[in-house]
């Protein structure tokens, strides 16, 4: 199979595995993970924040962020579209009592300072208090400008709120534009950081901030039912990947390139270019041929994540060969059909 839905799809190397099998372990709970010390450090140096806490996913990790950022009646300022809003089933809302003030996202993944400062609240007992800004980067594969980032923040600064970057994929941005991963993050009191995604790792999130909020997402954490033990085992995954799989995120980004180009020569699909930028590509198929397209490719070994609009995601599992035979399934389709 060709496996193109997600990143996350990824699964752990031999050599992955063997650190996992031999990492030492001890109760986490109890601080006594030396493995799980070990990643968190390591986070926390490459990211260029005081602390960092392992945690079980992404969602889980973003949570954190808005519990320790945000008290029950405080709003958060968000993409419409957002990993935090969207697809984390409300979570903010439904255990934090945190309003979500969901904002339009631009094509380029950002969302308009203009839009950011006219939501926020003045002090006044009919509003919510806003508190935070939570932007995510990449967004659908799309890198957001340093300088907007840094804009942004600053904005948020000047308004006393808090800014938590959901930065998933924020070692494909840093690939990508050759920006060290430190100074994406700056900005942002808190940065989540994926592992079981372009990494490779099985399992695992990484949130990152000062070591004073890290120390209270512990304890929610805790709550939330997200303390483990014998962690080391996956957190071993995590050491592998940042350090070994960062650099070849730029192998995927050539691969989507690639994959991009060769759909740009298949008349019956539209591939805005412009926006393959790392790991993905995004293909709207002729209208109504999309489920049966979505059909043949799985009939061919190909999986794509289905929609009216087609995403694929290029990743440690996918090679050139990979990318070449479903440019030539996707072709075969239309000719043939
Ligand atoms: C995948 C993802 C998450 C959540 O990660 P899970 O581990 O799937 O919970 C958060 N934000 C973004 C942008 C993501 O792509």
């Amino acid at each position: 199979m060709i496996d193109l839905r997600s990143d996350t799809v990824t699964r752990p190397s031999a050599a992955m595995r063997q650190m996992m099998a031999q990492a030492a372990v001890g109760d986490d709970v109890w601080g006594d993970d030396p493995t799980v010390q070990q990643l968190e450090t390591l986070a926390a140096r490459m990211l260029g924040k005081q602390a960092a806490l392992f945690v079980s996913s992404g969602t889980q990790s973003n949570l954190l962020a808005l519990l320790c950022h945000c008290q029950r009646g405080d709003e958060y300022l968000v993409g419409q579209d957002a990993h935090t809003y969207k697809y984390e089933g409300g979570g903010a809302a439904v255990l934090g009592s945190i309003q979500p003030q969901p904002l339009p996202v631009s094509a380029d993944g950002t969302i308009a300072l203009d839009l950011i400062q006219a939501a926020i609240k003045p002090d006044d007992v009919h509003f919510a208090r806003t508190r935070l800004l939570c932007l995510e980067n990449t967004f659908s594969g799309r890198v957001l400008p340093l300088a907007y980032l840094q804009d942004a923040a600053r904005l948020a600064r000047e308004h006393k709120l808090a800014s938590h970057l959901d930065g998933a994929r924020i070692f494909n941005a840093a690939v990508k534009t050759g920006v060290d991963v430190q100074v994406i993050a700056e900005p942002f009191d808190t940065v989540s950081v994926c592992l079981s995604k372009g990494l490779g790792a099985p399992v695992g999130s990484v949130l990152c901030g000062s070591a004073e909020l890290i120390k209270q997402a512990r304890r929610w954490r805790k709550m939330l039912g997200g303390g483990m033990r014998q962690a080391g085992i996956i957190a071993a995954g995590g050491i592998y990947a940042l350090e070994h799989n960062v650099p070849r995120l730029a192998d995927d980004h050539v691969n989507a390139a690639l994959l991009a180009a060769g759909l740009r020569t298949v008349d019956a699909v539209t591939i805005d270019t412009a926006w393959v930028q790392t790991n993905m590509v995004y293909m709207v198929p002729k209208a109504g041929t999309a489920e049966a397209l979505t059909q043949y490719l799985h009939s061919h070994g190909i999986l794509v994540d289905p929609g009216t609009t087609i995403r694929m995601v290029t990743h440690l599992d996918v090679d050139k060969a990979d990318v070449l035979a479903t440019v030539a399934a996707i072709r075969s389709f239309y000719s043939g059909a």
